[in-house]
């Protein structure tokens, strides 16, 4: 019986469905996974993307891990593609490979002074107070008026974070330097501006609702915001989901905080729709001092124009939550326009030609964008697997497709990878930490550590 030796790079969410989902399918063959990551453990986003208060959607982690401890699929965590283990390498041992290296960095926003200090993109910070190994222990947060650019979910989480007070967190599985930051800041206002209206957000309601339920936070909308158009009405009218979040603002029109008019609370959390930013002003040293934006009013079929009015929104750090980037991988190709694998349905396309690269797959947001729940990557891989079975003429023909090979490739190369094992292991070691504190887990953060206790080292 043939055999598809497949490697798969990236385990998070992707990575580790379209495993699952190729192991469930019916096939007239053998199927042998490795699933790489180049951080030492697994699941990406849900680890290292979701808030860590958002405990109900961290349940995935459930779903993934029961999937990866039915054991028919290989984990080699810390060994990153392009550096310990290339194109070439895998073409010689495996029959195909799937990209699910999803999108992970923040997309730009080309306006003057967004380099500024203290403006920073919003998948940093998230990236920060879910402890990802790579990225600075310490983060400034010294500025009492905040602003986030975008109205996604990553713009209400990341808020939300900065709004919130530490202690409320605490239970979290929020790592100790993230508590102590957040526990010194002297934040009294976060802005989150959105270019378009409440009828055109990219959120969802649950995500909104949560912001109301803050402890010692008042929320504040301006009532400027609440002309609609025809095209909001109807949308609030035929969008079920639109209506939950019209349902909502509405309730804060009415609240005392309302149009920045005072309120109890000691922070307070703004809503400025209909703002597009146009420049970061900085003070003397480079600093953030000040957002302008220019109001903008609807053109009738759900986008904006802008009015021309200027505005200006004094803030001493300033956030950018516009939506994430994919990277490049070395020797994959890449649409560098819009941060994904060229791809039809998951079969990778050459960049000049538009031809079918055999043998390449992507799934997940580095085949589609960042765009949806983590649900939808199953869908996605559903589609990515199929391709991969019916291409079975295609498939490269590897020179040792031995199992034995990488673990010996890797090792010649002084790899320091993790395996399934050693995953238990670390998994275990922060559970026990967070133990003593009633907290579900505290995590290891830095990258060696997290090596050196999954390699029982
Ligand atoms: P997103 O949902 O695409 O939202 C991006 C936001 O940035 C939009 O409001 C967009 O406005 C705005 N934007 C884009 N370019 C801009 C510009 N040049 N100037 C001003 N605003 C700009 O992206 P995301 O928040 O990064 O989320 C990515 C995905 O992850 C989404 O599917 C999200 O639901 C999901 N996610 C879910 C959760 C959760 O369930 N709790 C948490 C985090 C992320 P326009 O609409 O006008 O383009």
């Amino acid at each position: 019986m043939t055999k598809l030796r497949l490697a798969i790079v990236g385990a998070g969410p992707a990575g580790i469905y379209a495993a699952d989902i190729l192991l469930k399918t019916e096939r007239a063959f053998e199927v042998s996974i490795d699933l790489f990551e180049h951080l030492p453990a697994p699941y990406g986003l849900v680890r290292y993307g979701v808030a860590p208060d958002h405990p109900r959607i961290k349940g995935v982690v459930n779903a993934l891990r029961d999937v990866l401890d039915r054991g028919d699929i290989r984990f080699f965590g810390n060994v990153r593609f392009g550096e310990d283990i290339s194109l070439d390498d895998l073409k010689k041992h495996y029959n195909a490979v799937i990209f699910a290296t999803g999108a992970v960095r923040d997309a730009d926003l080309d306006i003057p002074g967004i380099d500024a200090e203290e403006s920073y993109g919003a998948a940093d910070f998230v990236s920060w107070y879910d402890g990802h190994p790579d990225v600075p222990r310490t983060w400034s947060l010294t500025a009492e008026h905040v602003g986030m650019i975008g109205n996604g979910n990553v713009a209400l989480d990341a808020a939300r974070i900065l709004a919130k007070h530490a202690d409320d967190l605490l239970p979290t599985e929020i790592p100790d330097n993230v508590y102590r930051v957040l526990k010194d800041s002297p934040v009294t206002d976060v802005h989150v501006f959105g270019r378009r209206g409440p009828a055109q957000v990219k959120f969802t309601p649950l995500e909104l609702r949560e912001l109301g339920e803050l402890n010692d936070v008042d929320m504040v909308v301006y009532e400027e915001d609440f002309d609609y158009d025809e095209a909001s009405l109807a949308a609030i009218a035929s969008n079920k989901q639109v209506k939950v979040i019209d349902r909502v603002l509405q309730k804060w029109r009415e609240l005392p905080s309302a149009d920045g008019a005072g309120g109890e609370a000691s922070r307070r959390l703004h809503l400025h729709f209909w703002a597009r930013p146009v420049e970061v002003r900085t003070d003397d040293e480079g600093r953030v001092a000040s957002l302008v934006y220019e109001r903008t009013q609807a053109d009738g079929s759900g986008g904006v124009v802008g009015t021309g009015e200027m505005r200006e929104v004094p803030l001493g750090q300033l956030y950018r939550a516009i939506g994430y980037f994919g990277s490049p991988l070395p020797g994959v190709p890449f649409d560098d326009q819009h941060g994904v694998i060229p791809n039809r349905e998951g079969q990778v396309l050459s960049e000049d030609s538009n031809d079918i690269v055999p043998g390449l797959y992507a799934t997940g947001w580095i085949k589609r964008g960042p765009v949806g729940l983590i649900g939808h990557t199953k869908s996605d891989a559903m589609e990515t697997i199929s391709h991969l079975v019916n291409d079975q003429g295609s498939w490269w023909q590897p020179e040792d497709p031995s199992e034995e090979a990488i673990p010996a490739l890797l090792a010649g190369r002084g790899v320091a990878w993790t395996d399934l094992e050693g995953w238990h292991r670390l998994d275990a070691h922060e559970l026990s930490l967070g133990e003593p504190h009633d907290r579900e887990r505290i995590k290891v953060v830095p990258r060696d550590e997290m090596v050196r206790i999954s390699r029982g080292e």
